[in-house]
C-alpha cells in the first residue's frame, strides 16, 4: 500500500469511500493517471465517467483558466452569468422539442434528480413517482428516495413504485424481458398503481449502476407510450451514459423516444462538480427560490461544462465513441471466448459492462472474482470499477476519447488479469479492505 493511501485513512473519513483497491494518485493526462508510486494507469473508469475529456483536458483547462481570471461571481443564485446563460441556451439545443424549456443548474446527479423528484410532484400535484428496480438516482436523501439500487443505506419515498428494469441476459432473451417487464407495468397499472396519480417515470437509458443492462428494442417505447397516455413525464436520467457516450449525444436517442424532462450530470464538468435539469418551462419554472444551493450555476464549472460540449462536437467524440465502443466491445467479446467466467458482454459506445459469472448455464453470479479481476487489474495497469445488483458486472466508462489503441492495451491488460484470477494467482485476503458495493 502506498505512503499517501494509507495517510489518507488518518485524515480523510470512508463514509464517501467506494474503494476496490488502494490507488492513490498524483496527476492525470488523457486517458492515464498517474499513482504516487510514479506508476501510469490506464483509466477505464474515469472517476465513474465524471472525466468525459479524460484528465487535464487544454480545452477545460484553458476554459477554467479564462473564467477565474475575470470571475463573474460564484453562483447564479442572485446574479445572471455569462457561463450559464450560454450553457443553458446550448443545452437546450441539444435536448428534443419537449423538453425544449428551461434548464437548472446543480452541482451533482444527485442534486438534479432530487429537484426533479420534488419539482414533477410539487408541479403536477401527482403524488407518485415510478422508478426501476436496481436504479441509481444518486446518494442524497431525496435522490437515494427514487432509486432502486440495493447498495443504498436510504428509505425509499413513500410515493415511490420501483418496477422491474427487463435484464435480457437473465430472462434469457431479449423479448421474455421486455415482455415480463412490461406485463408486470401495465398489472400495476391496472391494480394499486393509478396511473393518474404517477406525477413522473424515470429511467436510465442504460441501467449503468444497475450492471449495465441495455433495454431490450421496444421497451423504452412501450414505456414512452405508456407515459404519454397517461400524462405522465417521462425523465431521462442522462448522468452516466449520456452526453455522446453511447454513441449518441443522448442516451435515449437509441430507442427514438423523446423524455419531458432529461437531467445531466458526471461528464457535463469534465471533472467539475455540475449537472443540469433540462425540461419544459411550467415544470422549470413552477416556483422560485424551491430548490437552490449557494454556489450552483457556478460561472467556472459552467466553462468547463461549455467546453466539454464544443469539444465533443469539434472532436467528433460522439462518433469516435461509437467507433472505439465498437473496438473495445470486440476486443471484450474475444476475451469471452478465452475466459469461461464471461457470461456476458453488453453496452452501448464507451459505456460497457461485462457480467462475470461462474457458471454459464445458470449464470450463478462470479462476484468475489469480480473483485479479484479489478484488484489484478489495477495491479497490472488498468483502472475499472464493478457494478451491478449482484456486484459482478465490469464496468467500461473511459474518456471519449480514447484512442483504439489505449482500448487494446486495457482488453490486454484484463485478459492476464482475468487469467490470473481463473489460476489462483491473486491472493483472496488483498480483498479485506475492499467491500467495494
Ligand atoms: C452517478 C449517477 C447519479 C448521481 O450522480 P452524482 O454525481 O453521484 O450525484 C445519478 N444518476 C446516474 C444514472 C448516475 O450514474
Amino acid at each position: 500500500m502506498s505512503g499517501l493511501y494509507a495517510r489518507e485513512s488518518r485524515s480523510v473519513s470512508k463514509m464517501a469511500h467506494l474503494r476496490f483497491f488502494p490507488q492513490a494518485i498524483v496527476g492525470g493526462n488523457g486517458a492515464y493517471v498517474t499513482g504516487d508510486d510514479g506508476r501510469q494507469l490506464l483509466d477505464f473508469a474515469a472517476s465513474w465517467g465524471a472525466a468525459s475529456l479524460g484528465h487535464a483536458h487544454p480545452a477545460v483547462r484553458d476554459a477554467v483558466n479564462r473564467a477565474l481570471s475575470d470571475q463573474a461571481g460564484a453562483s447564479y443564485l442572485s446574479a445572471a452569468n455569462e457561463a450559464c446563460v450560454l450553457l443553458a441556451e446550448k443545452l437546450l439545443s441539444l435536448v428534443p422539442e419537449r423538453a425544449r424549456g428551461r434548464v437548472w443548474f446543480g452541482h451533482s446527479g444527485s442534486d438534479a434528480n432530487e429537484t426533479v423528484a420534488r419539482m414533477v410532484v410539487t408541479a403536477t400535484g401527482r403524488p407518485r413517482i415510478i422508478a426501476f428496480d436496481g436504479a441509481y438516482h444518486g446518494g442524497t436523501v431525496g435522490s437515494m428516495a427514487v432509486s432502486g439500487h440495493p447498495a443504498q443505506q436510504g428509505t425509499r419515498a413513500k410515493g415511490l413504485t420501483l418496477v422491474p428494469y427487463p435484464n435480457s441476459y437473465v430472462a434469457g432473451s431479449p423479448e421474455a424481458a421486455k415482455d415480463a417487464a412490461l406485463a408486470h407495468l401495465e398489472r400495476l397499472f391496472a391494480t394499486e398503481v393509478p396511473p393518474e396519480e404517477v406525477a413522473a417515470f424515470f429511467i436510465e437509458p442504460i441501467q449503468s449502476d444497475g450492471g449495465m443492462l441495455v433495454p431490450p428494442e421496444g421497451f423504452l417505447e412501450a414505456v414512452e407510450a405508456l407515459c404519454r397516455r397517461h400524462s405522465i413525464l417521462l425523465v431521462s436520467d442522462e448522468v452516466k451514459v449520456g452526453l455522446g457516450r453511447s454513441g449518441r449525444f443522448n442516451a435515449f436517442e437509441h430507442a427514438g423516444i423523446e423524455p419531458d424532462i432529461v437531467v445531466f450530470g458526471k461528464g457535463l464538468g469534465g471533472g467539475l462538480p455540475i449537472s443540469a435539469v433540462v425540461g419544459p418551462e411550467p415544470i422549470l419554472n413552477h416556483a422560485v427560490a424551491f430548490s437552490l444551493q449557494t454556489v450552483h450555476g457556478n460561472p467556472v464549472c459552467a466553462a468547463a461544462a461549455l467546453a466539454v460540449l464544443e469539444t465533443i462536437e469539434r472532436d467528433h467524440l460522439i462518433e469516435n465513441a461509437e467507433r472505439t465502443g465498437h473496438a473495445l466491445g470486440d476486443a471484450l467479446r474475444g476475451l469471452a471466448e478465452r475466459h469461461a467466467l464471461i457470461g456476458d458482454v453488453r453496452g452501448r459506445g464507451l459505456a460497457l459492462g461485462v457480467e462475470l459469472v461462474t457458471d454459464r448455464t445458470t449464470r450463478e453470479p462470479a462476484a468475489r472474482q469480480t473483485a479479484l479481476t479489478v484488484f489484478r487489474a489495477f495491479q497490472l495497469g488498468l483502472v475499472l470499477y464493478y457494478v451491478g445488483v449482484r456486484s459482478n458486472v465490469l464496468e467500461f466508462t473511459p474518456p471519449l476519447t480514447l484512442t483504439q489503441g489505449q482500448a487494446l492495451e486495457g482488453a490486454a491488460i484484463l485478459n492476464q488479469a482475468l487469467a490470473d484470477v481463473v489460476a489462483g494467482r491473486v491472493d483472496e485476503s488483498l480483498l479485506v479492505n475492499f467491500a467495494g458495493w
